[in-house]
């Protein structure tokens, strides 16, 4: 898989972890679980991708992000 691709996808699912969240928090509705079921194996796997997604995109932002680039250099 092409480095492109891989923050693209890793990208969207961190910002799906992220969208649930904030789901819970406002409204108390887990879209992950309410799509795939309560505590299932499907959704756990999917917490288990979004995190892994996000730890890649952590590890990889500042290369790919001009802003965070930037400042990180300068110190
Ligand atoms: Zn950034």
């Amino acid at each position: 898989m092409d480095k492109k691709a891989l923050h693209v996808i890793t990208f969207s699912l961190a910002m799906v972890g992220a969208l649930n969240w904030g789901l819970v928090g406002l409204f108390d509705f887990n879209l992950v679980e309410a799509l795939l079921g309560s505590g299932s194996g499907l959704a756990r796997l999917v917490y288990i991708v979004v995190g892994v997604s996000a730890v890649y995109v952590f590890a990889t932002h500042k290369n790919d992000c001009k802003i965070c680039g930037e400042m990180m250099a300068k110190k």
